[in-house]
């Protein structure tokens, strides 16, 4: 690893840290503010306006406004099309500006915000643009003399709320589909990174869209948060975050207003290497799976099965690449892994490390902090862990692989669902029955087969069991969306 230097000063302002309501940017109804961290070293990159239950109102209310009274719902599904299209050639304008922001409030590698998380902000807005005019109802046929419609309608005013491992991606999978199908907005970011989403959310003003569209607000989960859930005039709900969140927004929108819910939850995804797979190949993207994103992934390959066969050869070269990893300030060029988000997932991941220790796990590499400041973790891995031990069980959000041994199919099929979650699996192997079985018996939301984490705007995702409810991204996820109308006229003459 290298070594992690003074941090490198940021190539970027911080322009906006108030909230947006009503299309401008204003304080805190209490005046109140919080510090956002930076995970290089735990210093203040801007104080940030503290929205609460006073200001969830505020976003509603103009958010229920421009639903209701404004142009947005009734513009062409045209316009708004080409609103979203303006949208994502203002993100490719400012990409290095974005990406910078993101780098710094939230720890994750330059390039890797720059080359992928930006684009691909840009690709799902043009994706949804192209859906927007595509939207439509039905025409269904009747048993008696009628005339049978069915309308697809926005369901109104939205509530989302999103996490900080991926800022901007969150913001499209959510914000994206929402306003192709006509709804307007309120967003509440993560305390950890609210920057990006407020830099974006005013060139989506620049872009044209109405005032009180999309509106950002600020501030903790249990405040801010839970106001938008359980807020009576919010038509639907779209979390992303852990399954304990997950259950007390579920709670919260029945106990209010009963708005339909979409979650997007944890994971504790099997990466299944088989005897016949291309070690090198699997090594590299088991690897890539777990580590990616410094192991904050709601779908990371955390538990690494792999068959005895080749369960030695895979577990020393798997522990090269780990050594390999270049773990560093993520604006240097050429850095895998940058810090964790904050102090407490921090002393999360490390405790689960000792927990793994303690278990009887094998320590094979890393363990520790890397460096001695900031949220730095070392590239960690365990060999022979074992199904009941609490790092093969809990989601540790952080970059520690846990590698466990198999002897045959049918035992790592029943292995792998052995879990409460059922977000994403890999599956390595080059045998296509093999593929076949494994892709039909996990009980998960998305299976990749010889690859991961390939995030297309078109591939729905989403989870099983206690991963979620619905999907994001594709066409399902304009369901989430919609409400459906039933219109029947009686028919003068049946006969036309
Ligand atoms: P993480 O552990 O990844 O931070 P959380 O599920 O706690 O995951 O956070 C995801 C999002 O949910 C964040 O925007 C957070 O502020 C919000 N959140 C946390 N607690 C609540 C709550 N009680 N009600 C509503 N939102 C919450």
């Amino acid at each position: 690893s290298a070594a992690i230097e003074e941090p490198i000063s940021p190539p970027v302002q911080v322009k906006y840290s108030q909230l947006l309501i009503n299309g401008k940017f204003v304080d805190a109804a209490s005046g109140k503010t919080f510090p956002t961290l930076d995970p290089r070293s735990g210093e203040v990159i801007a104080q940030v306006a503290e929205g609460d239950s006073e200001d969830v109102n505020r976003a509603v209310a103009a958010a229920r406004k421009a639903f209701d009274e404004g142009p947005w719902p009734r513009m062409t599904a045209y316009e708004r099309s080409r609103i979203l299209l303006r949208f994502a050639d203002l993100i490719e304008k400012h990409n290095d500006e974005i990406a910078a922001l993101e780098t710094w409030d939230n720890g994750k590698p330059l390039e890797q915000a720059a080359q992928t998380e930006i684009p691909m902000l840009a690709r799902l807005m043009r994706y949804y643009a192209g859906w927007a005019d595509k939207i439509h109802g039905l025409v269904v046929p009747a048993d008696g003399p009628h005339h049978v419609q069915v309308l697809h309608e926005p369901i109104g005013v939205a509530g989302q709320i999103i996490p900080w491992n991926f800022p901007l991606l969150m913001f499209a999978w959510k914000v994206g589909p929402a306003l192709a199908c006509g709804n307007t907005i309120v967003l509440k970011t993560a305390e950890q990174t609210p920057l990006s989403a407020l830099y974006v959310s005013k060139l989506f003003l620049e872009a044209g869209l109405p005032e009180g569209v999309l509106n950002v607000i600020s501030g903790f989960g249990p405040t801010a948060g839970a106001a938008v859930a359980s807020h009576m005039d919010v038509d639907k709900l779209a979390f992303t975050g852990s399954t304990s969140t997950g259950k007390i927004v579920l709670e919260l929108a029945a106990r209010s207003n009963l708005k339909p819910v979409t979650l997007e939850l944890g994971g504790k995804s099997p990466m299944i290497i088989m005897d016949d797979a291309d070690i090198d190949q699997a090594v590299e993207l088991a690897h890539f799976a777990l580590f990616f994103n410094q192991g904050q992934c709601c779908c990371a390959g955390s538990r690494t099965f792999v068959h005895e066969r080749v369960y030695d050869e895979f577990l020393e070269k798997a522990k090269a690449r780990a050594l390999k990893r270049v773990v560093g300030d993520p604006f240097r060029k050429g850095v895998e892994q940058g810090p964790q988000i904050d102090e407490e997932q921090f002393s999360k991941i490390l405790h689960y490390i000792k927990s793994g220790v303690e278990d009887g796990a094998t320590l094979v590499t890393g363990g520790t902090q890397a460096g001695t400041k900031g949220y730095y973790i070392q590239p960690t891995i365990f060999a022979d862990v074992q199904d009941g031990m609490k790092i093969a069980q809990e989601e540790i959000f952080g970059p520690v692989q846990s590698i466990l041994k198999f002897k045959d199919l049918n035992e790592v099929i029943q292995r792998s669902n052995k879990t409460r979650y059922g977000l994403a699996a890999g599956v390595f192997t080059n045998n296509l029955q093999t593929a076949n079985t494994l892709m039909r018996a996990l009980r998960v939301g998305t299976v990749w087969i010889n690859c991961f984490d390939v995030f297309d705007a078109a591939i729905p995702f989403g989870g099983y069991k206690m991963s979620g409810q619905g999907r994001e991204k594709g066409i399902d996820s304009l369901k989430n969306y919609l409400q459906i109308k039933a219109v029947v006229t009686p028919l003068d003459n049946p006969a036309w």
